[in-house]
């Protein structure tokens, strides 16, 4: 089941690089473990999937104790509250939701020395949406400088959910302004090389407005 669902998103990527001109292995897939158990990751990793995204850190701790015999890489996707950044550098490999100074101050302080660099992303509000989540555009520039600079923090790109759109055109024109986005920070002079944006209902119009990394949950594992 898992393992058809996994062929299943991997053949949409593909498709979808294919219909855009992009290298099949120009797009990463994350699949979106929240909420399943630590059997379900381990039907994933039998089917060939290393990078797993978790939105609730405890629960998260508590799946990346329980599956540690596994060479899996783990990507917070949630909200970071400042009481839960030492559990994110201690246990993650990548926070991709970072939107605060405060938070990156935090996770680069508390990254134990002997882990490679915490890999970051800037989650951005590109469409204004109403959950608040993310940086506004015109904070990104300064925000990323500032990363860029701490230790312990690897700069990597920029995450985005936005809002639900009506239609195919309408979600790539969202996606369109996190690219244009990331391609200024890149005329900036910062080499980031992720852009983290697509889920199951809109990876395809993602992949075509530039995404490298889908983050995929219901179509892998199922309905929540
Ligand atoms: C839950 C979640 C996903 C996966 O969503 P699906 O629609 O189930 O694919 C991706 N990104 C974030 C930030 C999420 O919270």
């Amino acid at each position: 089941m898992i393992a058809n669902n996994l062929q299943g998103v991997r053949g949409r990527i593909a498709q979808a690089c294919q219909a855009s001109g992009r290298r099949p292995d120009s797009v990463a897939l994350l699949a979106v473990s929240k909420t399943f158990g630590a059997d379900a990751v381990r039907q994933a990793h039998a089917a060939g999937q290393l990078a797993f995204g978790e939105n609730y850190i405890q629960e998260a701790v508590d799946k990346i104790s329980a599956l540690a015999d596994l060479p899996l890489e783990w990507h917070c996707i949630g909200p970071i509250q400042s009481n839960k950044t030492r559990l994110v550098a201690a246990h993650f490999d990548w926070a991709h939701t970072v939107d605060r100074l405060k938070t990156a101050e935090r996770l680069s302080a508390q990254r134990p020395p002997h882990l490679a660099p915490l890999q970051v992303c800037i989650q951005v509000n590109i469409d204004g949406g109403p959950t608040k989540a993310g940086v506004a555009p015109a904070d990104v520039l300064a925000l990323a400088q500032q990363i860029a600079a701490l230790p312990g923090l690897r700069l990597r790109g920029l995450m985005t959910i936005p809002e639900p759109a009506p239609d195919f055109a309408a979600a790539c024109a969202v996606h369109a302004q996190t690219r244009t986005l990331f391609d200024a920070l890149h005329a900036q002079g910062l080499a980031l090389d992720t852009l983290s944006m697509g889920m199951t209902a809109d990876l395809e119009a993602a992949v075509h407005s530039g995404s490298t990394m889908v983050r995929v949950g219901t179509a892998i594992f199922g309905r929540r």
